[in-house]
């Protein structure tokens, strides 16, 4: 029997007011429904912000340190649970179960960040300029806090906007992905479990043009954290404007590997597969592009035509598969289309490229692993985002033109760089125009501690991971106290003159 999910709005497992529903479904055999979801509207949205702002007044009173309790509980459970929560994750969205169990531990870490974030929370005091008086500035929650994710991380991105949310005193509706609906769902169970009190979390699913956008619209919603395509992120970004409520924006990526003519070659290579084809490239992060050294190229490239054709695409669930599915049959025929733009831009294919009809990958959303050589910067599949397994090769002489390539894109997300010089390596990471660059290392990797996002349209300025997601998600709320017993005015009673 197939599974039949609800929303949670203020604490009560309900259908959307409709009863309508949607079907998720196994992009590696379509024909298996993994359960069926509301199809909500803004009448379920409105229920869900009416409980999460009542709920906000007893919440904004929770002790931070207990609210991190509350999260710590969450980890635990996580932890518990973390093989059920991947293999749930695998399938419903395809990517192998090694990066599915990775995607919970990010939560995972994630939960335990936030929990010891209740203790500290820190604000500033500073000296005043006047006699007797105090001044310190604090970090207050702000409200309802209006969340809206993508698919490709359903555990890991959730969990870096919830449990910050949280932890600094907000409430929350949560609309997640329509291709991840099951395992937003096991989150929020998590929290409830662990004495997240009802209303304080509430998660409505269905469309992002039905729910998504009447929880930007909706004007008791006091901030959005969205992370997504650059396309839905500017709609957002409109929308949101008519309120002026708060916006944090994580969207699309198109991220290069350099490869300079001192790298290691063999790490360099490990770095490319993985970073252009785990999670069938469909990361934010993925590395779509290879900035090769001419002196390199010609070998590096038949190193990795050679690896890459080796790749075993599959169900994730199946040990030694390493490439999954593309999420769902849109993500699939936009990779086949970005596979005639490259052809008609007169890039080499020299790998894949190819929607496979045999070997039980028949009922599947699957693309070969493809690799094209001959790229030219200005080509539209080195600039576009494409979000799937295709990587385009380009050749150039110096450091300067591979750094001007990187940069050629209204992207910036991820970047990364192997070479034994540390002369280079720092050039690069003065001139790459990017929010993340690793050195020897592939442009996949962001550590739940660290901050996380990009420049350019990537985003809007805001991080999220480590302690700069606190900024996003608290108010500064400035205080003085004068106990001087007097009028004293700034600027005035302290200057002669
Ligand atoms: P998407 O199509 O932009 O959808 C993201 C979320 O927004 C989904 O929940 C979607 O709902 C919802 N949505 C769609 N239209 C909306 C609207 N008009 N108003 C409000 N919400 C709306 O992105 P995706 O295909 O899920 O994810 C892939 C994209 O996310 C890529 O561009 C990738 O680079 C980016 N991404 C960025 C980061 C980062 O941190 N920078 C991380 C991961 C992914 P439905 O699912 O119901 O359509
Ligand atoms: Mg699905």
């Amino acid at each position: 029997m197939t599974r039949r999910f609800q929303n949670l709005i203020d604490g009560k497992w309900v259908d959307a007011r409709s009863g309508k529903t949607f079907e998720n479904r196994n992009p590696a055999h379509w024909d298996e429904v993994v359960g069926t979801f509301p199809r909500s509207g803004k009448e379920d949205v409105d229920e869900a912000v009416k409980a999460a702002k009542a709920a906000f007044e007893k919440w904004r009173l929770v002790p931070a340190p207990k609210r991190g309790d509350i999260l710590r509980r969450v980890g635990d459970l996580m932890v518990a649970r973390k093989e059920e929560l991947a293999r749930q994750m695998t399938r419903e969205m395809g990517k192998v179960l090694t990066e599915t169990r990775g995607d919970v531990q990010e939560g995972i870490d994630t939960a335990y960040y936030a929990s010891s974030e209740g203790r500290r929370l820190f604000g500033h005091t500073v000296p005043s300029e006047l006699p007797d008086k105090f001044n310190m500035a604090m970090r207050v929650p702000i409200g309802v806090a209006g969340i809206v994710t993508p698919w490709n991380f359903p555990m890991a991105i959730p969990t870096w906007k919830i449990f910050p949310a949280l932890l600094c005193g907000n409430t929350v509706v949560f609309k997640p992905a329509s291709d991840t609906p099951a395992t937003a769902t096991s989150l929020v169970e998590i929290l409830m479990e662990a004495g997240i009190p009802e209303g304080v979390v509430n998660i409505v699913h269905g469309g992002g043009g039905d729910v998504g956008i009447a929880i930007v619209n909706h004007p008791d919603v006091d901030l959005i954290s969205f992370t997504g395509s650059t396309s839905v992120g500017k709609r957002i970004s409109e929308a949101a404007a008519s309120t002026l409520k708060r916006v944090s924006l994580e969207l699309g990526g198109k991220n290069a590997q350099i490869v300079m003519d001192d790298a290691d070659l063999d790490l360099a290579l490990e770095g490319v597969l993985w970073g252009a084809f785990g999670t069938t490239g469909q990361r934010c992060t993925a590395t779509s592009r290879l900035i090769l050294h001419e002196k390199v190229h010609d070998r590096f490239l038949s190193m990795l035509v050679e690896r890459a054709g080796r790749l075993r695409l599959g169900d994730g669930l199946i040990e030694g598969v390493d490439v999954g599915p593309c999420v769902n049959e849109g993500q699939q025929k936009t990779v086949q289309e970005y596979v005639e733009v490259g052809l008609n831009e007169g890039a080499r294919l020299v790998l894949g490229g190819k929607v496979p009809r045999t070997g039980g990958l028949e009922k599947g959303w699957f693309h070969e692993p493809t690799v094209f050589a001959d790229v030219k910067p200005e080509h539209r599949i080195a600039r576009e985002e494409i979000f799937g397994p295709v990587l385009s090769v380009i050749k150039i002489r110096t450091l300067d033109e591979a750094v001007t390539v990187l940069n050629n894109t209204i992207y910036g997300l991820s970047s990364s760089i192997y070479t034994a010089s540390v002369n280079n390596a720092f050039h690069a990471i003065r001139d790459i125009k990017a929010g993340i660059t690793y050195i020897n290392a592939p442009t996949i990797g962001a550590e739940a501690h660290m901050p996380f996002g990009g420049v350019k349209q990537t985003g809007n300025g805001h991080r999220e991971g480590g302690w700069t997601v606190y900024d996003f998600f608290s108010e500064w709320k400035t205080v003085y106290i004068d106990y001087s017993g007097g009028l004293q005015r700034a600027q005035i009673d302290n200057y002669d003159m």
